[in-house]
């Protein structure tokens, strides 16, 4: 079988080897895929049924990693690709919530349809084949359509990405809209209990309604700097009892960076003990909190070494995509990756585990590149997940289930030996 490079690959064919590809932990291995999974490398050929009728393709992976797939555990795809529409607005939380309402009613259910469709789009090119997204009541009439839409683009991307959708309410919706969502399939129960009047009554309806539903609950929990705010411990106290499988997510948690040591760790014992996962959004934090702080301006990431120490699941969001709440936000979780590495002093390799995890917590299998793994991951040009992350990974080649579904890569002029070498002096 005549070898193929990385670079050549297109979106459609299927992989059936990669030699010398380098793995997460820094392994160098000969990889095999067998009816879309990773197999025993000294074990026979088949031909891969179901996937497709392309060519089975050999591949030198030399010089290049397999990374495990990205996963987003934090969007907003209904609000993606806005901030221009609404003005190009600047500030904090507050003021991009207030820029929200005052615009939010102008958008049509086609146009979100079509936002969340890019967003999807870009996420797939960059690897994330796993993603849960909220989605807003939208303002004005039909508050519905922002959940329509969602679920339409997520249709549209069916075995592509992997989508969960929060329906996530603010204190003046009513009951009656909640169980229309549910009606409409959203996988889980939403909701900001800190932007509301009684956080602890949210917690509380938020969950009911989970309960009465059988499905579970992602609360934006704890985004601002107040060490009073602790709502995470509230979560895990009314969600303790439930059964492992039903979801239970902290979104954000700031307020974790600001608490003294002991209060932290009894917060963070809550949450192990409930199997509260926590989920870290850290560049929309980095953008949206310590605007009332002009000098010392605190990074608003949680303790995260503490927070996976303590045993609680940790998961990372690219969270705002272009929108009032994050003008610069592009929904790469190699971007993402580098955050947790600068802001939240994450070692390389454990900032891509953390945004490898949300796949576990959507339920899907694992994606190691360990035999008997499903064949998803990331081909990238680099010899370790550091690098990977310092150069952003600009060639990437996405798989899913030993199949190539998107491929991008930089190209430029080839440049002579000789003047390479004066170049670097
Ligand atoms: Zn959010």
């Amino acid at each position: 079988m005549p070898v193929t490079l990385p670079e050549e690959l297109l979106p459609g064919q299927v992989i059936a080897r990669l030699h010398g590809v380098t793995l997460a932990d820094g392994t160098s291995a000969g990889i095999r895929v067998i009816d879309g999974r990773i197999a025993d490398p000294g074990g026979t050929l088949t031909v891969v049924p179901g996937i497709g009728t392309e060519p089975e393709i050999d591949v030198d992976a030399t010089g290049w990693m397999l990374l495990p797939p990205a996963a987003d555990l934090h969007a907003h795809i209904d609000k993606a690709y806005t901030w221009s529409m609404f003005g190009e607005p600047e500030g904090s939380l507050e003021d991009a919530v207030a820029c929200w309402q005052q615009h939010g009613a102008s958008l049509r259910e086609e146009q979100i349809a079509a936002n969340a469709r890019r967003q999807l789009g870009a996420a797939l090119r960059a690897g994330v084949t796993a993603m849960r997204t909220h989605v807003n009541y939208h303002e004005g009439a039909d508050p519905l359509r922002g959940i329509r839409a969602v679920l339409e683009a997520r249709d549209d991307y069916r075995g592509l990405v992997d989508v969960q959708v929060v329906a996530m309410h603010g204190q003046l919706i009513d009951d009656a809209l909640i169980r229309d969502a549910i009606g409409l399939g959203v996988d889980l129960i939403g909701a900001a209990p800190h932007l509301s009047e009684t956080p602890r009554a949210e917690i509380h309806r938020a969950a009911a309604f989970a309960e009465s539903a059988g499905i579970g609950i992602d609360l934006h929990t704890d985004e601002n700097l107040d060490p009073d705010s602790l709502d995470l411990i509230d979560l895990a106290h009314r969600t303790a009892d439930w059964p492992a499988h039903m979801t239970r997510s902290a979104g954000h948690c700031v307020s974790l960076a600001v608490q003294p040591p002991a209060r932290l760790a009894a917060a963070l014992d809550a949450a192990a003990e409930a199997g509260v996962s926590i989920i870290t959004n850290p560049l929309t934090n980095l953008y949206l909190q310590g605007w009332q702080h002009p000098v010392a301006m605190p990074r608003a990431i949680p303790p995260l070494n503490a927070i996976l120490d303590a045993g609680v699941v940790l998961a990372a969001g690219g969270d705002n995509v272009q929108d009032p709440f994050n003008p610069l936000g592009n929904g790469d979780m190699v971007d993402v990756a580098a955050a947790l590495v600068l802001a939240g002093h994450l070692s390389p390799r454990r900032a891509w585990q953390v945004v490898a995890a949300g796949r576990g917590l959507l339920g899907l299998p694992p994606a190691t590149g360990a035999v008997g793994d499903v064949a998803d991951g990331i081909l990238v040009r680099a010899t370790s997940v550091a690098e990977a992350l310092a150069e952003r990974a600009p060639d990437r080649i996405v798989v899913r289930d030993g199949r190539v579904v998107a491929t991008r890569s930089f190209h430029s002029v080839s440049v002579p030996l000789q003047e390479r070498s004066e170049m670097r002096v």
